[in-house]
């Protein structure tokens, strides 16, 4: 077993039981480095949440890496192999909270800048961290109030590359260079509960609903487009009744979100899905809760400089891709950033005996270094 700059790192940092929002002791770990390559330390508390700022030199343009300390939690200690605070590698593996979303990355990228650093001492432009404590919670207190503070200082991220775990075959093979908006709703359909064997003295909200919800569930929102794959319209949960077999439930709540591309928005399909739910005859009231908005980063420097920094270290073609989960790239590329994401596997993110090929790990530091040398070295 070799052992390595970025996997010393990435142990030292799972070692952190860092769960949302608590930090432990990542972003010190962090600093404490950074500052000793010429980095400007700024912590950023907001409430419950650190944040961290740093910065190495003062021109534009500032290339910007944003990560999270912050993981999910263990889940069932029992189904765990290892404990999971307690990094440990196996068969190639290296095992624990963390190692996956997204510890490696924050350490991969850390001995990126320190060789890149010394080698481009007069590197063009800035270096800048933006970590955060609090990207897998409520994610109120942290990238989003950052950027805040950034903006009312009129201090601008020109390019930023987001450590999240993109890969999915092999490392480099799939960057995000955007993200769908997400569009949560509680919806409640108010009807009147009675006696099952006396129907026509209420009225059944589920009898009443299951029409519309076929039809908002068949409808076909938009096609998509070069950069997104269609909106799509999915039922999280569904409840109504007491339990009871003859009681006719008097509400139905039905909890629904749309992953939607940047051919509609979030106001155009709150009108349709309020057409529709009029047109069926209910009575119901709807919250909307918009958790992020779509956005896309076109083909342009950072893009270029990343796929060239994959196909130098990888060899492969990587492709573009709008696909998962929202990321804290929606509160950075609104300032109009160019945002991308790239990392290590996603297969075993937020899951039991989550992992990382160890034999990933330096790999995923010379792209992150190449990507500096194309977009800043002197
Ligand atoms: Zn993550």
């Amino acid at each position: 077993m070799h052992t390595s700059d970025t996997l010393e790192l990435s142990l030292e940092l799972l070692r952190q039981p860092s769960i949302t929002p608590v930090d432990h002791n990542c972003q010190n770990i962090m600093a404490d480095r950074l500052a000793k390559i010429g980095f400007a330390i700024e912590p950023m508390r907001f409430e419950d949440v650190d944040n961290l700022w740093a910065r190495r030199g003062t021109t534009e343009p500032v290339f910007c890496f944003a990560g999270h300390t912050d993981v999910v939690p263990t889940g069932n200690l029992e189904a765990w192999n290892t404990a999971p605070f307690v990094p440990e590698i196996r068969d190639g593996k290296l095992y624990g909270r963390g190692s996956a979303d997204m510890k490696t990355a924050l350490a991969a990228m850390i001995v990126a800048t320190e060789r890149f650093v010394a080698k481009h001492p007069d590197h063009k432009g800035s270096i800048a961290y933006l970590i955060t404590s609090d990207e897998e919670g409520p994610a109120k207190n942290g990238t989003v109030k950052v950027i805040e503070t950034l903006e009312q200082r009129e201090e601008k991220i020109k390019w930023c590359l987001v450590g999240e775990p993109s890969s999915t075959h092999r490392l480099g093979d799939i960057v995000k260079n955007g993200r769908r908006g997400s569009l949560n709703a509680v919806l409640t359909v108010q009807g009147k509960q009675g006696h099952v064997a006396y129907p026509h003295l209420a009225n059944n909200p589920i009898h009443q609903a299951a029409p519309a919800l076929a039809e908002l569930s068949s409808t076909i929102w938009d096609h998509g487009n070069e950069y997104f794959p269609a909106t799509s319209f999915q039922i999280s949960n569904i409840h109504a009744g007491t339990g009871a077999t003859n009681i006719i439930p008097g509400t139905l709540d039905v909890t629904f979100n749309f992953r939607f591309s940047t051919e509609v928005t979030a106001d155009e399909l709150k009108l349709r899905v309020n057409e529709i739910l009029e047109r069926h005859g209910l009575t119901f009231s709807i919250d909307w809760n918009l958790s992020g908005l779509p956005f896309i980063t076109p083909v342009g420097d950072l893009v270029h400089a990343t796929q060239k920094a994959i196909q130098d270290v990888c060899h492969i073609e990587t492709e573009l891709s709008t696909s998962g989960g929202t990321s804290d790239g929606r509160f950075i590329a609104p300032t109009g950033a160019e945002v991308i994401e790239l990392g290590v596997l996603n297969a075993s993110i937020h899951q039991i005996n989550e992992h990382v090929n160890v034999d990933d790990l330096e790999p995923l530091a010379e792209i992150y270094e190449n990507i500096l040398i194309n977009l800043l070295a002197s």
